[in-house]
């Protein structure tokens, strides 16, 4: 065979099956009952009748295409995300390969393939379930500092210490500034603040029966949906009341009325949301809590910091915002995950820097 065939074609394609296989594993560590941890998700189950749809050394692929997307026991449809996820880390693999395998050579290209893997994990679990594990990105940070030793020419450098340094300005650099970023945004936006001239009606209650999302109304214009609103443990919805009835009883109101996730304080005293069933009255305005970045978003950042570098770490925050700002104005979910467009960002960062 000619060793053109080996480098050009044999070689992609193995690289582009571990790739997939990679892929499988985040699936496995994404859908694991504890998501992030590496051991558990080395076993996929079907989310229906818990047979492992894939083993740890299971091919990839396997099930997209021999059982056509079906856990082989039930035939229950698998989510598609799962032979997305395996597509594109395949696909990042061998970019990655083709670009850097040569220069700045095989631990950089490591470095990067360990480095994407890391992201596509984490940001796949924000998406899915609106928290980033910190069992990925700490240690990610860890692994990116370690990297940059044994592979500096990551950051452009020739000497493991100054790999190791740039790598450091990296993790500072992305706390520092998305840090700041988050408090500012908190201050700027964390919260809406409804004031109403006159006292308008206000209400809560489920407007369809038990099973109906709660549905919480200020004056005729103002509606919000409780679970999007009281997402976090800590969010709280103060509302300036003017008159207030709990279960059709009128309750007297001195100081303040505050809903938080399960349930209400009247005046600091706890009234548990199962025994309520509707409260309604007068009020005059109301601060309401809204999305802001979660604090995981810090430590993404600065795993990117870790492995790139400080530049990449303006790229991954300003591309991010640059798209998931114009988008709230189109999308309704109330929460959009904002480090799958950190890890876009780091990956355009990374084909420009390279190329
Ligand atoms: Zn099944």
């Amino acid at each position: 065979m000619p060793p053109e065939v080996a480098s050009n074609i044999l070689i992609p394609a193995a690289v582009f099956l571990l790739g997939g296989w990679v892929g499988s594993i985040i699936n496995g560590i994404v859908h694991s009952p504890n998501p992030g941890s590496i051991r558990r998700g080395l076993v996929l189950r079907c989310p229906n009748c818990t047979t492992p749809v894939r083993q740890a050394l299971s091919p990839p692929f396997v099930s997209s295409i021999l059982h056509r997307g079906k856990c082989k026991t039930c035939r229950h449809q698998l989510p598609r995300q799962y032979l997305i996820v395996e597509l594109l880390t395949a696909t990042v693999f061998v970019v990655i390969w083709l670009l850097f395998s040569q220069s700045p050579g095989l631990w950089a290209a490591y470095s990067l393939w360990l480095l994407c893997s890391l992201m596509i994990a984490a940001a796949y679990v924000d998406y899915d379930q609106l928290v980033i594990p910190d069992k990925i990105t700490l240690r990610g940070i860890g692994a990116g500092f370690i990297a940059s030793a044994i592979a500096p020419g990551l950051h452009g450098e020739f000497t493991w210490y100054n790999g190791m340094f740039s790598s450091a300005v990296g993790i500072v650099t992305g706390f520092v500034v998305l840090w700041a970023i988050l408090i500012a945004g908190k201050i700027l936006f964390g919260r809406i603040n409804h004031k109403f001239s006159e006292s308008v009606d206000f209400s809560i209650d489920q407007p369809g029966g038990e099973d109906d999302p709660i549905l919480i109304s200020l004056g005729p214009n103002h509606k919000y949906l409780w679970h999007e609103v009281f997402y976090r443990r800590w969010d709280k919805m103060r509302i300036a009341v003017t008159g207030l009835h709990v279960n059709g009883q009128s309750v007297a109101v001195q100081k303040e009325f505050v809903t938080v996730r399960d349930g209400f304080l009247i005046d600091g005293e706890k009234i548990e949301l199962h025994t309520v069933s509707d409260i309604s009255g007068k009020c005059t305005g109301a601060l309401v809590p809204r999305e802001a970045l979660g604090f995981g978003n810090v430590k993404f950042v600065s795993m990117i910091g870790a492995f790139i570098g400080w530049q990449a770490v303006l790229i991954a925050i300003l591309t991010a915002f640059g798209i998931v700002l114009p988008l709230r104005r189109f999308v309704r979910r109330k929460k959009i995950s904002f480090s799958p467009f950190l890890a876009f960002g780091a990956f355009v960062f990374i084909l420009f820097k390279f190329l």
